[in-house]
């Protein structure tokens, strides 16, 4: 039934069953306690209903749709694959007050100066990330490739994040399909750390932390979800989230924009399958916070820093969230509740056809 459990090494812990642990998390260099041996059971298989009110292909009032009126007064164009504009509501932008008040003694401010940009996957305000086809991810992928050589390019750019907000329960209500880019003049913390714990590895080492990583994860290989030529998606060992999943390309790339043709289309094969089968998991579309982790545009030297995009998703259950409590917010390290060997299972086992086109043909 459960390939993990035919496994020694995720069986028996301390004579419990299941994992209880503390995994090294080498990207973080922090610890993640893995409790899986509290009431767990895996999962059984069956799903919520989920009532799938239609949504159809274009909504008026949605700021997104092709031809509609945002609301900082410009009209978006009839577009017809990607369209990328400059955030009405920017968290950053070139024009952010530049005289601040001067806060009190060791407190410190400055410009929030940036470009916070929107990109739309598709004009059809219905299809989600995971429904789009081969083609259609391909160009986002160029378009991701050409916001990162833009936006990075720039002197003041420092950093370019590129992440999507998917699903209610992380805030996100209008589900036309898109993402946003956060290009600061500051490196985000997450990639700082990766930054940093990649420069501590090679000096100790003189080896490469991300490919150690997945030469581990291929070693072992229960976590492993697919991979091809030149790609591969796994649960890594130190997962925080339950159904955390890493996309990567096999060689060190520092950013998507430097991956080759045939590179692109495998990354973009793999992405397109583990969104189906996040889906397909629950039959239901599947929540998650997904960051690409591309290496900081501030002139340093990132040879060494290995793309990849991160999947956090937030539930456990179709009904279940992973609260961030007293560990993790009050402490700063993860408690996992799940054993990431029997999560990499259920996502193996899933059909690369999504459940609501499994019988159509991918464009
Ligand atoms: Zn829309
Ligand atoms: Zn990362």
């Amino acid at each position: 039934m459960n390939g993990a459990n035919d496994n020694s090494g995720a069986t028996e812990n301390n004579g419990q069953h299941g994992v209880w642990e503390e995994r090294w998390h080498p990207l973080r260099e922090e610890w993640v306690i893995v409790a899986a041996h509290r009431q767990h059971r895996p999962w059984n298989g069956g799903t919520i209903a989920h009532q799938h009110h239609q949504v159809p292909d274009y909504v008026e009032d949605c700021y997104l749709c092709p031809g509609n009126l945002r609301i900082g007064g410009a009209r978006n164009p009839q577009y017809l694959e990607t369209f990328v504009f400059d955030n009405d509501h920017p968290s950053v932008a070139l024009h952010a007050p530049s005289k601040l008040p001067i806060p009190a003694g060791l407190f410190c401010n400055r410009p929030a100066q940036g470009i916070a940009r929107v990109v739309c996957y598709s004009p059809r305000h219905n299809l989600s990330l995971a429904e789009l086809g081969t083609a259609q991810i391909a160009n986002l992928l160029g378009t991701w490739q050409e916001q990162y050589r833009d936006l990075g390019g720039r002197q003041e750019i420092k950093h370019v994040l590129v992440f999507e907000n998917k699903g209610e329960v992380v805030g996100v209500s209008n589900p036309h399909p898109h993402c946003q880019i956060y290009a600061t003049n500051f490196v985000f913390k997450t990639i700082e750390n990766e930054v940093n714990a990649g420069r501590r590895y090679r000096g100790e080492t003189g080896r490469v932390l991300f490919q150690e990583i997945l030469k581990a994860e291929r070693e072992d290989g229960r976590r492993i979800i697919s991979e091809n030529d030149s790609a591969i998606a796994f649960v890594p060992y130190f997962a925080r989230y339950a159904y955390e999943v890493f996309v990567a390309p096999k060689a060190t790339h520092p950013s998507l924009a430097t991956l080759s043709s045939k590179e692109l289309t495998d990354f973009g094969s793999l992405l397109r399958e583990t969104l189906i089968r996040f889906d397909n998991l629950w039959s239901m579309p599947f929540p998650y916070v997904m960051p690409l982790h591309q290496a900081p545009t501030d002139g340093g030297d990132y040879d060494d820093f290995h793309f990849h995009i991160e999947f956090h998703p937030p539930l456990r259950k179709p009904d279940l969230l992973k609260y961030l409590a007293g560990p993790e917010i009050g402490g700063g390290n993860f408690l996992s509740d799940t054993a990431p060997e029997e999560k990499a299972e259920e996502l193996r086992a899933q059909s690369t056809a999504h459940y609501l086109h499994a019988n159509k043909v991918a464009p």
